[in-house]
C-alpha cells in the first residue's frame, strides 16, 4: 500500500481503504476529469485539492482542470450562485450571451480532454454548459451541484436546465436540494481530508505564533468564522452576535477570517461593509487573508473556543466539518448543509438568528465541559462521515453504476 493509502488507514481504518482499492480496481487506468471555476479559495476547490491526488493514487486516471473567464463572466455566474440559493439577481441577456460565449472558447481549449474522458464532473454552474459543445461525447457526464439550490429563482433554474438536462446524471449534497431533472440523482455529502495544511495537526509553537502575530489572547474565549466575504455567510449577524455576547463577556474576542475565491467578484463590497461594522473595536479582526493561508486558517479554528457559521444559506459548509474535525463545537445558521453536520445540542447547536447565536454561545463560555463534549462528539461523527475516504467510496461506487 502506497504511503497516502497507510496515512488514511490510519484515520478512517484499514476496512475503509481495502474498499477503496476494491471499488477502484474495475476503474483502473479510466480518464476522470473534474472541471471547475477556481483552483483556489471555496470549498469546490478544497475538495478537488485532495480528492483528485486520492483517485490517482487508487490508479484511476484522474485530472483537475479549470476553466478560464473575466470579470462579465463570474459577474454572471455570482448571479446564478445568488439566485439558485433564492435571491432575485437575475442575469441580463448580456451577462447570459458571456457566459455562453466564456463555456464555448472553454469547450474549445479543454476539447482533446473533455473527449476523450471516460467520465467528467462539471461542478456547479460556472462550466455547466461546457456539455452543449459535445454532442457526440464518448463518457459519462455528471453535474454536481454544490449549492443550496432548494428554492431557486424559477427563471434561472429554467435557464441552467437546457444545459443540465443533457448529463448522464447529477449529484447533490442534501435530498432537499434535488431538482427534476430527467437522468439519476445521487446525493453525496462532501468531505475533508484529514492530512490538508487546513486540517493536518499543528504544533503548539505554531498556534502560539499565529495567536501573537494576529494579537490574539489565549487567555480570553475566542469566537471564529472563517468564510468567504459573501451575504449568504451572514457576517454582520456574527458580529451582532458578537456584540451581544461582549454584555455578558466582555473579554471575548472575534476572527472573522476570509479571502477572496478568484470566482467571487462580490467579496471586495462585502468585505467592506464588515470592515465598517466592525471599526472602532480592536477585539474584532476582520482578516484578509491569502487563499494558500491555510495552516492560518487551521490555526484560527484551533484557537477557538466556539466557531461560528451562522450562514442563511449553505451548500454544505466545509468550515464546519473542519471545526468539527478540531473538536470545536459549531453554532451554525439553521441552513442547508449545516444541518447535516451540527446535530442540535449533539455537536453544536442550530440558530436563526443573532440573538440566538448569541444567547448559544453565552451558554457554552458559561460551560466549558459541555462546549468539549459536544466537540468530541463533532470529531466522531466527522470521522464517520465526512472524510475524504468516504467522498471517494461515493465517487467511486457512482463510477462503477455509470459505466456498468
Ligand atoms: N476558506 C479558505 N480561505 C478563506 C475562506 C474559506 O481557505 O478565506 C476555505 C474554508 O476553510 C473551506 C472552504 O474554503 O475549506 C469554504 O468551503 P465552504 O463549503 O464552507 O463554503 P463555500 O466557500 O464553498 O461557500
Amino acid at each position: 500500500m502506497t504511503e497516502l493509502l497507510e496515512r488514511y488507514a490510519e484515520v478512517a481504518g484499514p476496512d475503509a481503504v481495502a474498499q477503496l482499492r476494491q471499488l477502484a480496481e474495475p476503474l483502473k487506468g479510466m480518464k476522470v476529469v473534474h472541471v471547475n471555476s477556481t483552483r483556489v479559495g471555496g470549498g469546490v476547490a478544497e475538495i478537488l485539492n485532495q480528492l483528485v491526488p486520492l483517485l490517482r493514487e487508487l490508479g484511476v486516471n484522474a485530472e483537475w482542470h479549470v476553466i478560464e473567464g473575466n470579470a462579465a463572466f463570474f459577474t454572471c455566474t455570482k448571479k446564478f450562485h445568488n439566485c439558485l440559493q433564492g435571491a432575485v439577481d437575475r442575469p441580463s441577456e448580456q451577462d447570459l450571451a458571456i457566459y455562453e460565449q466564456v463555456n464555448a472558447e472553454n469547450a474549445e481549449r479543454l476539447a482533446p480532454v473533455l473527449k476523450e474522458a471516460d467520465v467528467v464532473f462539471i461542478h456547479d454552474p460556472q462550466p455547466a454548459a461546457l456539455i452543449r459543445h459535445f454532442p457526440e461525447r464518448k463518457g459519462k457526464w455528471i453535474w454536481r451541484c454544490h449549492i443550496d439550490a432548494s428554492h431557486p429563482d424559477r427563471s434561472v433554474w429554467r435557464y441552467l436546465r437546457q444545459f443540465l438536462k443533457d448529463y448522464d446524471a447529477s449529484i447533490f449534497s442534501l435530498p432537499d436540494f434535488a431538482r427534476a431533472l430527467p437522468h439519476p440523482q445521487y446525493l453525496i455529502a462532501p468531505a475533508i481530508d484529514p492530512f490538508s495544511g487546513k486540517n493536518c495537526d499543528l504544533s503548539e509553537d505554531f498556534i502560539d505564533a499565529v495567536a501573537s502575530d494576529f494579537n490574539l489572547d489565549r487567555g480570553r474565549p475566542l469566537l471564529v468564522q472563517v468564510s468567504r466575504f459573501d451575504r449568504f455567510k451572514d457576517p454582520l449577524g456574527v458580529i451582532r452576535a458578537y456584540q451581544i455576547t461582549k454584555r455578558f463577556f466582555p473579554s471575548v474576542q472575534l476572527v472573522l477570517a476570509g479571502g477572496g475565491a478568484t470566482d467571487d467578484p462580490e467579496g471586495g463590497m462585502v468585505l467592506a461593509e464588515v470592515r465598517a461594522a466592525a471599526a472602532g473595536d480592536p477585539n474584532i479582526h476582520v482578516l484578509e487573508l491569502p487563499s494558500d493561508a491555510h495552516r492560518i486558517i487551521n490555526a484560527f479554528q484551533r484557537l477557538a473556543t466556539i466557531v461560528l457559521q451562522k450562514s442563511t444559506r449553505e451548500g454544505f459548509g466545509l468550515t464546519v466539518t473542519e471545526a468539527l474535525w478540531k473538536g470545536k463545537p459549531v453554532i451554525g445558521g439553521n441552513a442547508g448543509g449545516i444541518r447535516l453536520q451540527v446535530i442540535n445540542h449533539h455537536t453544536g447547536f442550530l440558530v436563526s438568528s443573532p440573538e440566538g447565536a448569541a444567547m448559544r454561545i453565552r451558554y457554552l463560555l458559561e460551560r466549558p465541559d459541555q462546549a468539549q463534549r459536544m466537540g468530541e462528539k463533532g470529531r466522531k461523527y466527522v470521522r464517520e462521515n465526512f472524510l475524504m475516504t468516504r467522498l471517494a467510496r461515493d465517487h467511486l461506487t457512482l463510477m462503477v453504476a455509470l459505466l456498468r
